[in-house]
């Protein structure tokens, strides 16, 4: 079993390409964040514990996370590898996945901080099939009308804030940046600039998946 890590700052466009390259990788998107907001929704132990978390910009205990995705890759679809989207996003959550599955490639999706906040800021999702678009980068081609299933039911995430984000980002910087240097000294990572087409963006991470 080998599996991908889609790995950069919140709004760097992980989800959004996770969904793009599934058909050429074959392996399922397994987002923590989406995990994260379903247990939230269900109001789960797990989903309570995590809301105070996430409404504050910050991560999730490593422990919550660490067991969650060991239940998911339990699953008969995770058997062959996943493609992680949003973990790990420390150097304890890494030392977690190592020791349940190899990973093959880490991309890692460049984006500048200052591009971050109007990334975030007017980004939504279909509430039917999770296509994610955004008001003025990747927005609906009818609109109102999911281009994917013709849904018009869509959402926004809570944490989807101007300050949510900066603490986003400080987590990010602080705490899952430092990995980078972790997957660059076993050789695996990649990176790609997130600040461009997305087509031209979903090219070349096939290209490095190869
Ligand atoms: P995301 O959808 O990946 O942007 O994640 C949304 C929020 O969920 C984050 O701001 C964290 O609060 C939490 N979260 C998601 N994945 C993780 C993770 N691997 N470790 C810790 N917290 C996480």
């Amino acid at each position: 079993m080998q599996s991908i890590v889609l790995f950069g700052p919140p709004g760097a466009g992980k989800g959004t390409q996770a969904q793009r390259i599934m058909e050429s990788t074959g392996l399922p998107q397994v987002s923590t964040g989406d995990m994260l907001r379903a247990a939230v929704a269900a109001g789960t132990p797990t989903g309570l514990e995590a809301k105070k978390y996430m409404d504050a910009g910050q991560l999730v205990p490593d422990e919550v996370i660490i067991n969650l995705i060991k239940d998911r890759i339990k699953e008969s679809d995770a058997q062959n590898g996943v493609m992680f989207d949003g973990f790990p996003r420390t150097i304890p959550q890494a030392e977690a996945l190592a020791s349940i599955t190899e990973v093959s490639h880490v991309i890692a999706i460049d984006v500048p901080d200052e591009r971050i906040v109007e990334r975030i800021c007017g980004r939504f999702t279909c509430n039917e099939c999770g296509s994610v678009y955004h008001d003025t980068f990747n927005p609906t081609k009818v609109a109102g009308q999911c281009d994917n299933c013709d849904s018009k039911d869509f959402k926004r995430r809570a944490d989807d804030n101007e300050s949510t984000v900066m603490s986003r980002l400080t987590a990010y910087h602080e705490q899952t940046s430092p990995l980078a240097d972790w997957y660059l000294s076993k050789g695996i990572f990649h990176v790609i600039d997130g600040d461009r087409d997305i087509d031209e963006i979903s090219k070349d991470i096939i290209e490095a998946l190869k």
